[in-house]
This record gives structure tokens, sequence and C-alpha cells, in this order.
């Protein structure tokens, strides 16, 4: 990090810096290094292990995709589970869903939690406080395996598979997500970005293979993840689930009855249409 940029460190030989107005705050917490910035562009910016993890101006897109898609594609979505997500953006969104009656919130560090609490307000918007929210501090990987609750769907929120990040990109933590949830379940994730991190996707497709009939991705734009569009991983076992035609998804987000500043019934539908380098790769793999 230069005097007053940051440069993010995820690819040796390529990457982006932001102008740090202010620093809000910066330290290692027990698991991860962490930072909080304000950036003109991007409005506050949080990093872990040199990775830029949310910004302001852009979250809305990843949130957005990232729970809608799975909780109207499922239909009756009443409990959630979520791993990781600790500036609770993904929490703010699930909680929109008046059908939804139980979120459990899985998070290793409880300090990205606080500072994002303190430093970035606007994410969780007060969501950790929501009756309907029940936060844990531990191990995705840990808590989905021994777990005896069920969920309707599971959301990833989940750093890349570097620090504490890894275990939730790893079999044990799929077959934990799977014995987790309730027949016709949904599990999504965070899966990288296809043209700059390829075998991410591919990895996590071979992975899924013992627990889920039915594994794609799904893509969003997402301008801070850099490398082109950011792929999220899709499992469950009715390929149905993903195939409803935007009517229907309409019908169900007419009826959830909120405005979103991204999502929309017909990208939900067209998100699972894939870059033909991304097929072809997942097509490679069994
Ligand atoms: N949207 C970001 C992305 O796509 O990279 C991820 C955002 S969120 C900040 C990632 C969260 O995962 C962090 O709060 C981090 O602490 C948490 N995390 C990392 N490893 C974890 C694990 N093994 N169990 C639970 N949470 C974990």
């Amino acid at each position: 990090m230069s005097d007053n940029r940051y440069l993010e460190t995820l690819y040796p030989s390529y990457g982006q810096s932001f102008a740090m107005e202010e620093v809000l705050f910066r330290a290692p917490t027990e698991h991860q290094e962490l930072i909080i910035f304000k950036n003109e562009r991007f409005g506050r910016v949080m990093a872990l292990d040199g990775v830029i993890q949310t910004t302001e101006a852009d979250e809305f897109i990843y949130h957005e995709m990232l729970t809608h898609v799975p909780i109207l594609a499922h239909g009756n979505a009443k409990r959630v589970l979520i791993i990781g997500g600790g500036d609770g953006g993904i929490l703010r969104e699930v909680l929109r869903h008046e059908s939804v009656e139980h979120v459990t919130q899985v998070e290793i560090d409880d300090q990205v939690i606080e500072m994002c609490k303190q430093y970035l307000p606007n994410h969780s918007n007060g969501a950790f406080d929501n009756p309907r929210a029940h936060i844990v501090i531990d191990d995705g990987k840990a808590f989905v395996m021994n777990c005896t609750e069920k969920f309707d769907v599971i959301i990833s929120d989940c750093t890349d598979p570097i620090g504490p990040g890894e275990a939730l990109f790893e079999s044990d933590f799929y077959r934990g997500c799977k014995n987790c949830l309730t027949e016709g379940g949904v599990f999504v994730a965070q899966n990288g970005v296809p043209f700059m991190q390829p075998d991410e996707a591919e990895t996590t497709k071979a992975r899924l293979k013992p627990f889920f009939a039915d594994r794609t991705f799904y893509c969003a734009p997402v301008p801070t993840y850099i490398g082109g569009v950011m792929s999220l991983a899709w499992a469950s076992d009715n390929a149905e689930l993903r195939q409803l035609s935007s009517e229907v998804i309409a019908e169900r987000f007419a009826k959830a009855g909120f405005k979103t500043r991204y999502y929309t019934p017909a990208v939900h539908t067209g998100a699972f249409a894939l870059p033909q380098f991304l097929i072809d790769r997942l097509d490679a793999v069994e």
C-alpha cells in the first residue's frame, strides 16, 4: 500500500488501486488484515487480506443477486443460512423478504461485523439487530458439519479461497451444506471471477457433484471484483428451480413488494446464461 493508495494484491501481475481519502480502520483481527477506507468514487471500501470485499457504491449488485435469485427461485424460503457476510449486506437483503422467518448468519470474525457496523453502517442498515436474525461467530465449515438445523436456502458470502475462506471451498463444507438443506433447498456461493480465476468454478462444480444433482453458475457484473463478471455457484436437486420463467419470477418478486437497484426478474433468468469460455471449461468437468 503506497502512502495514500490502496493496491489490491489478489493477482500478482494485475490489480486495481484506490486513492484513500481517509483510512477509517486498519488493523489485524484474530483472523485477517482488515481495512476500511474512504474513496471518492466508491465511497467506503472494505478489504480483507489485500482483497477488496465490498464498496458502498457497487455492493447492491452483488448482495441483490446472491439473495433474491435463490430466494425467489425457491419460492417458499422460510429459513435462510448465511455463511460469512460480515459486512451485513447479504443479511439486509435476505430480511427484505417478509416470508423469511429466520436467518442464521455464521461469520468467523466478529471484528469484521463490529467494524462494518461502525464504518459501513449502510451495508447492514440495522439488520444485525433484526429479531429474525441470529448471529453465530464460528467457522462456517465447522458449523455446517455439526449443524442439526435445516434451512431452505444457504448463501455462502465468503472471501476468496485464501486464509479462513479456504475452508468454504472444500468438499466437507459442501457436504455439510447439503446436510443442512431441506428437501428442495438451494445453495449459492460467491465463486470468483471466471476470466481471472477459471479453475475456481471448475473445482466447485466437481466438488459439489457428490451432493447435488444440479450444479451450475449464474453471473453478476460487480465493478470492484475486477476482470469481468463474477460467477455465483448454484446447487440444488431440482434443475427446474433455476429454469422458472421470468413471468413466474416476476409474480413472486411483485409479491415480495420491495424495490431493487440491480435485480429484475429478467436479469434473474438472464444471469444463468453463461459465456461460452466458461461453458467450455465447465463441460470438461463431470
Ligand atoms: N462479497 C465478498 C466477496 O465476494 O469476496 C465477501 C464479503 S464478506 C466480507 C466475506 C466474509 O467471509 C468476511 O466477513 C470473512 O470474515 C468471512 N469468512 C471468511 N472465512 C470464513 C469462514 N471459514 N467461516 C465464516 N466466515 C468466513
